[in-house]
């Protein structure tokens, strides 16, 4: 699929990249994977209310991790012996950074299984957007800190996330696989998408660039890049 130049921006090329996690930027569902060696006996039937929309997901998961008995250390050395990031995730991640493009996680997922893999692979300084939580006498408790005013229940918005950077002036490349990417992808300026969320885009007609690994994003940024250097040039003869 070709990109429609309009979306490259006319004044100056700032992309962002914002990838979703699960089953995205890492290789694995990582929820499923720690809800599969430490869940309690009831989070499958707890997941099939959620896939039969009786649950939203962030109901969902907020049961089923509140359920697990295991502390939240325990369960990110899991994720650190476990998940694996997706193919060339570290030459986007310098690219960006070497170009000065932000690039940050999007997910419904909850911060500290994220952190373990993305700080455990080495890469503190991209920034994650997730639900963040903490641990009091109660046990865990939830925090929604990019709610779309008067959608609440649905917890954060992916999809506000990409106006947040848009406003700031970037053309948003985004990448997911899921049901909750296409609230972004119908923002975004540049969406690649697997699984789902490919199959949803097509019923929708909403363009999209297949994803396999991250090298398929660098090489579109970098493809890009050089068409709007080449523009620029023209421009200033
Ligand atoms: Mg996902």
């Amino acid at each position: 699929m070709n990109i429609n130049e309009s979306n490259l921006g006319t004044s100056s090329f700032r992309p962002c990249v914002l990838s979703d996690f699960d089953d995205t930027a890492a290789h694995q569902n990582v929820a499923e994977l720690l809800l599969k060696t430490f869940g309690d006996s009831s989070w499958e039937t707890i997941r099939a209310q959620f896939r039969n929309g009786d649950l939203t997901l962030k109901d969902y998961q907020e049961i089923v991790f509140r359920n697990i008995s295991v502390d939240i250390p325990t369960m990110q050395q899991h994720v650190r012996e476990n998940a694996s990031l997706r193919p060339y995730f570290g030459e986007l991640a310098e690219y960006c950074c070497v170009n000065n493009f932000p690039m940050a996680i999007v997910s419904q997922g909850l911060d500290f299984y994220i952190e373990a893999l993305i700080q455990g692979e080495g890469y503190s300084s991209i920034p994650i957007f997730a639900v963040n939580t903490s641990i009091n006498e109660k046990g865990i408790s939830y925090q929604y800190n990019y709610v779309r005013p008067g959608n609440e229940s649905q917890g954060n918005s992916k999809g506000l996330i990409v106006n947040n950077y848009q406003k700031k002036g970037h053309t948003v490349y985004y990448i997911g696989d899921g049901r909750s990417d296409f609230e972004a992808a119908l923002e975004a300026d540049v969406v690649f998408a697997h699984s789902v969320l490919a199959e949803e885009c097509q019923r929708k007609n909403i363009p999209f660039i297949p994803f396999r690994d991250f090298g398929d994003v660098l090489r579109t940024l970098q493809c890009n890049q050089s068409k709007y250097e080449m523009q620029s040039n023209t421009n200033n003869v």
